[in-house]
């Protein structure tokens, strides 16, 4: 008989699940909580955008709909520096070539959804997850418009529900020794614009992911198809300066002048926008286990909830289900072999992921800007174009390298940063930089 499974939440994560599952013949349904999306008017929701890149492609292309997201991707090859002084730089993401996405999140949310329909996966929206007795195959909703609750059955469930997930949630507290683990940073974002210009025009550079690093804070932001750019403020929450400290719109015009001042002046909506919108946090979530027996499964944000500062929250759910994938065809559909060898390869990746994104929020805000990282890089970029079987930045084993585990990043990351560390202390290594000697040095430190 064919298995049928419950998949709670229609989010990118579930919806790009069901698809994997209907194309394996079982037979799905998703519950949401939210409305459906696809009905909502599009000026309904702002524009927020995602970083899509090699370990994402590789699963949409999987399911035959990266041909359709290209279309409404940009690519963005390198980061564009808004310094404090007024200047500008420039680095690359990899080599020619390489580069990563500005997606909307609302346009690949709907596309998913629509093929998962077109799969024959069945979605119900309104429907909120109160409560899950896997041991039983139950699954308690609450219907938020009819106002009434109800029981699904299934052989299996998947909690794709986010990282504030209430699968996860029902799961620990019927548990003994579940690990969880959650951690807040100090900062926080909120999402702003900068408007097209007439007739469309992007008012910044197009293809490039533009940052404004400021030591302990930056902006950043993304281009939209329309010309438009979303920009995310990450910020203390307390402080000076914070967004506990800045009380009034004329008192965030003003720090903006002061220390976004090309920014600024292409916010004409930056007052009615900073008040407006939320100030989110932003939270790491760890727990294990992620399975139970061959009934449950938690996978993307529920099971593994990052920093968004590597770009790599979705890419890295999308990994999941594709590895998810690979499993069910190498275990022939034995969901126990699966969901086992599932947690035992995703646990640690999706741990290593999270290290890396929190690091990675130090290097955007703050070493993006300094000559010393800046040369660093060079050397590294200098060396890999000479040895590129010997090394790989750490950046483009995470982003550009989907046959590398993120735990294999992580560690390779590590280590050629202990090597750099070395390196970098080199009397006169701004002038000897490109030198056979640092050649040497790092090819004896690799062979160690
Ligand atoms: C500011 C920011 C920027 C980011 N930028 C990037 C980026 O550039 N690149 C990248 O790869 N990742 C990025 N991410 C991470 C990315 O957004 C997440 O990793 C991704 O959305 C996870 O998908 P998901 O389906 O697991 O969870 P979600 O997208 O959160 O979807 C969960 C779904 O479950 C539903 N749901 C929740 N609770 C219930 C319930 N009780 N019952 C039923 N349904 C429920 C929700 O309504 C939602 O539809 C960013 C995150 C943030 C916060």
């Amino acid at each position: 008989m064919q298995k049928e499974i419950t998949i709670i939440g229609a989010g990118l994560v579930g919806s790009l699940l069901s698809i994997y599952l209907s194309k394996q013949n079982y037979k799905v349904k998703i519950y949401e909580r939210r409305p459906d999306m696809r009905k909502l008017s599009m000026s309904a929701g702002r524009s927020i955008n995602l970083a899509l890149s090699d370990r994402g492609i590789k699963a949409l292309e999987e399911v035959g709909i990266m041909d359709e997201i290209r279309k409404i991707a940009i690519p963005m090859h390198g980061r564009q520096l808004h310094h404090a002084d007024g200047t500008s730089g420039y680095q690359p993401y990899g080599k020619d070539g390489q580069f990563i996405n500005s997606v909307s999140r609302g346009d690949l949310n709907r596309t998913l959804m629509n093929l998962a329909e077109q799969n024959n996966v069945e979605i119900y929206f309104n429907e909120t997850c109160k409560n899950i007795d896997w041991k039983k195959n139950e699954i308690h909703f609450t219907n938020t418009e009819k106002n009434n609750t109800h029981l699904a059955k299934q052989d299996l469930i998947f909690g794709s529900d986010g990282a504030f997930s209430a699968a996860r949630l029902t799961h620990q507290l019927q548990h003994d020794r579940f690990q969880y683990e959650q951690y807040y940073i100090d900062f926080g974002y909120k999402e702003l614009t900068i408007p097209a210009g007439a007739n469309g025009t992007f008012l910044m550079e197009k293809n490039a992911l533009h940052i404004w690093p400021r030591g302990n804070y930056m902006l950043i932001a993304l281009p939209n198809i329309d010309g438009s750019f979303t920009c995310t403020l990450f910020f203390p929450f307390e402080g000076e300066p914070s967004f506990q400290s800045l009380k009034t719109p004329e008192q965030a015009r003003a720090l903006f002048n002061k220390v976004f001042a090309d920014a600024s002046a292409l916010m004409p909506h930056l007052e009615k926008e900073f008040f407006n919108n939320a100030t989110s946090s932003l939270v790491t979530v760890k727990c294990y286990p992620w399975i139970r027996e061959d009934k449950f499964a938690l996978i993307g944000d529920a099971a593994h909830a990052i920093v968004p500062f590597f770009g790599q929250g979705m890419n890295c759910g999308f990994e999941d289900c594709s590895v998810l994938n690979q499993l069910i065809n190498k275990h022939q559909h034995n969901w126990n072999g699966i969901l086992n060898e599932y947690q035992s390869l995703r646990k640690p990746d999706g741990d290593a992921i999270a290290t890396l994104a929190l690091n990675n929020f130090v290097e955007m805000r703050d070493k993006v800007a300094d000559p010393v990282f800046l040369l660093q890089k060079k050397i590294e970029a200098h060396f890999n174009a000479k040895h590129p079987d010997k090394w790989t930045p750490a950046y483009s084993l995470v982003t550009f390298s989907p046959e590398v585990r993120y735990s294999e990043a992580l560690s390779r990351g590590n280590k050629q940063q202990a090597i750099m560390d070395e390196v970098m202390q080199t009397k006169d290594i701004e002038s000897i930089w490109d030198s056979e000697e640092v050649e040497k040095m790092i090819l004896s430190k690799i062979s160690k």
